[in-house]
């Protein structure tokens, strides 16, 4: 192997830091800590346990947690006046509504109903215009730490060549704007695109954001390039517990690639980080102060 792993977990841990660093100037301004307000519907294992982890990195930087557990039966009016109540609730800056959603639930209405300034996942239309038009925003999480990685992978990233494999509100179409936002020239690949490895081949920075266990080959990649890997996929292993692996074949990527993030403890981490930054940063706003610096 000779590409560099990029430290995803150390990255993280050095923003969630510098976040509880910040936590006591915003108390002593604004007379009370940044709120984060979490929902979960439901009881879906790895929701919960992804909701648990948020709790947690919010109550460590200092910030107040406010966890909202509803029954998987809830209805879409329950839920959409419980966004409504957390809009009102001064306390609170930030609201995650952890997706997927029952059913019964339309998650676009229930995402179009966060108030857009407390909109911390970034999902809302409106946060989606912003950043696509160039303007201050809550930007998704995800995306927004990847390019966290590359930015301190790389430095500059004008005029390079990159490669979304993924077009999904969430994560390839921000993914997409913040590269363009940095004037890399973007290129984005999804299930319809012709040739991938070819288009893949020709990239300095691939961000790999498909759903399909190690599908981006080590020879798509071409030497030299950064490769981050967004994919989260459980695949069998021989102990029966599964293990964890992305989108991106690591062994074999590593040996062309001048640096890659692994599965787990690239991305992943990264995605409850900026979280935290996006709670302080909506804070900032919210309380009328300037956005904090060294974030
Ligand atoms: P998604 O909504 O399912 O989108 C997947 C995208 O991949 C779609 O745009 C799809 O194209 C494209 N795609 C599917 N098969 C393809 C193929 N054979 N060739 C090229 N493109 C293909 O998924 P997502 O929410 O963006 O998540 C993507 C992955 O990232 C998942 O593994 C998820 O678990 C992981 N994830 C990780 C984090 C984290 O914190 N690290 C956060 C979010 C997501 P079409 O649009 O044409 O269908």
């Amino acid at each position: 192997m000779s590409a560099r792993r990029i430290d995803g977990k150390a990255a993280a841990l050095s923003i969630r830091q510098r976040v509880a660093a910040l936590v006591p100037a915003f108390e002593a301004k604004a007379g009370r800590a940044p709120g984060l307000a979490t929902v979960l519907v439901g009881e879906d294992p790895a929701s919960a346990v992804y909701v648990r982890s948020k709790n947690r990195a919010t109550a460590e930087a200092g910030m107040a947690s406010f966890a909202h557990n509803l029954p998987e039966t809830i209805s879409e009016n329950e839920l959409l006046q419980l966004v409504i109540d957390l809009n009102a609730d001064e306390r609170v800056d930030g609201i995650l509504v952890q997706l997927p959603l029952p059913g019964q639930v339309d998650a676009t209405r229930v995402i179009e109903t966060i108030d857009p300034g407390k909109d911390v996942d970034g999902f809302h239309p409106v946060n989606a215009g912003r950043l696509a038009t160039g303007l201050p925003a809550l930007v998704p999480c995800t995306p927004f730490g990847c390019l966290y990685l590359l930015k301190a992978e790389l430095g500059d990233l004008s005029g390079r060549d990159a490669v979304v494999i993924g077009r999904s509100n969430i994560v390839g179409k921000p993914m997409a704007q913040l590269l363009i936002g940095e004037s890399a020239t973007v290129t984005i690949a999804h299930s319809r695109t012709r040739d991938l490895p070819q288009v893949v081949r020709r990239a300095d920075i691939i961000v790999a954001a498909v759903g399909r266990a190690e599908m981006v080959r080590g020879d798509w990649i071409k030497p030299g390039a950064t490769v981050i890997d967004v994919g989260i996929n459980r695949v069998p292993s021989d102990d029966g517990k599964g293990r964890l692996v992305g989108d991106v074949a690591f062994e074999e990527a590593a040996e062309v690639a001048a640096a890659i993030t692994p599965v787990p403890g690239g991305v992943g981490p990264m995605t409850i980080a900026m979280l935290m930054r996006n709670t302080l940063v909506a804070a900032h706003r919210r309380a009328g102060l300037k956005d904090p610096e060294g974030l």
